[in-house]
C-alpha cells in the first residue's frame, strides 16, 4: 500500500466517506465543481489575497505562542450547559488544515487543529453531549451533539502512527499562548470541499503570505514520522 493510501486509511477511517463526495474521486477531475457554494470565501470577490479567509484565527496575521503556557480550558458553542475540555499541556503540531473531515468554523476554507498527549486531556463539564462523529474513522472525533463543534478527536488503534496523541481546535479556548499554526495541510483537499480549483494559487500565496507552508499532505516530519512507522510495521527499518 502506498503511504498516501496508509494516510488516507488511517485518517479517514473505512467507510467513513460521505456519499456525496466520494474520496476515490478526489483525482478525476470531472467530478471537480466549477464554482463553490460552500466556499463563497474563495469564489467571490478574491482581488487580493487578504480577502481570502484561511481561519479567522489566522486572518488577521497568526500569533505567535508562548513558551511557558501549559494547557487551558476549551469550550463548545452552546451557550446553554457547554461542553467543557481541560488540556494540561502545550500543543504541538498545531497547523490549518484542508480536509474535509476536521471541524472547521462557519466560511472559514481550512480548520485548526493540532495535538496534546491524550493523558493531558479530560472532559470536564457536559461530557453527556458528546458523540463520536463516524465511530468507523482512524480519528475519533467527539463531537457536541448539540452545535455540532468537534471537542476533541482520539486515536484508540495502539499500532496507529500517533496513537497517545489527541487531536484539538485551540480556537475553542478563551486562554492566549496556544502554540501558533506553522504549515497547512491537505491544501488540496478545500476543492473536495467546493472551493474553486482555479482559486488554489491565490490560496496556496496567502498561506505564504502567513507563513503557513502548503502541503498536500502533512508536513515532512509528519509524513516522515508516519513512514517510519510503516517501514518498522514492515521490517524494512
Ligand atoms: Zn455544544
Ligand atoms: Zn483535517
Amino acid at each position: 500500500m502506498s503511504l498516501m493510501a496508509t494516510l488516507k486509511r488511517w485518517f479517514g477511517g473505512q467507510g467513513a466517506t460521505p456519499p456525496t463526495a466520494p474520496r476515490q474521486d478526489r483525482e478525476r477531475p470531472e467530478t471537480i465543481p466549477e464554482t463553490a457554494s460552500t466556499a463563497a470565501t474563495a469564489s467571490q470577490g478574491v482581488n487580493t489575497m487578504s480577502d481570502i479567509s484561511i481561519h479567522p484565527a489566522v486572518d488577521g496575521g497568526v500569533q505567535a505562542g508562548s513558551d511557558s503556557f501549559d494547557g487551558g480550558t476549551l469550550h463548545c458553542h452552546c451557550t446553554d450547559r457547554p461542553v467543557e475540555v481541560t488540556v494540561t499541556a502545550q500543543c504541538a503540531h498545531n497547523h490549518v488544515c484542508g480536509c474535509t473531515r476536521c471541524w472547521k468554523p462557519e466560511g472559514a476554507l481550512f480548520s485548526m487543529v493540532a495535538v496534546v498527549p491524550r493523558d493531558s486531556l479530560r472532559v470536564t463539564a457536559n461530557e453527556d453531549k458528546l458523540e463520536v462523529v463516524d465511530t468507523s474513522a482512524a480519528i475519533q472525533r467527539h463531537a457536541c451533539r448539540e452545535c455540532g463543534v468537534h471537542m476533541f478527536g482520539r486515536i484508540e488503534k495502539t499500532d496507529h502512527p500517533f496513537h497517545g496523541l489527541d487531536f484539538i481546535h485551540t480556537e475553542l479556548s478563551d486562554d492566549t499562548g496556544w502554540a501558533a499554526p506553522a504549515f497547512a495541510a491537505f491544501v488540496s483537499s478545500i476543492i473536495e470541499s467546493g472551493a474553486n480549483p482555479d482559486h488554489m494559487d491565490r490560496v496556496r500565496g496567502r498561506l505564504k503570505e502567513l507563513g503557513l507552508e502548503p502541503y498536500d499532505c502533512l508536513s515532512p516530519p509528519l509524513m516522515d514520522a508516519i513512514a517510519t512507522h510503516t517501514a518498522k510495521a514492515k521490517g524494512v527499518l
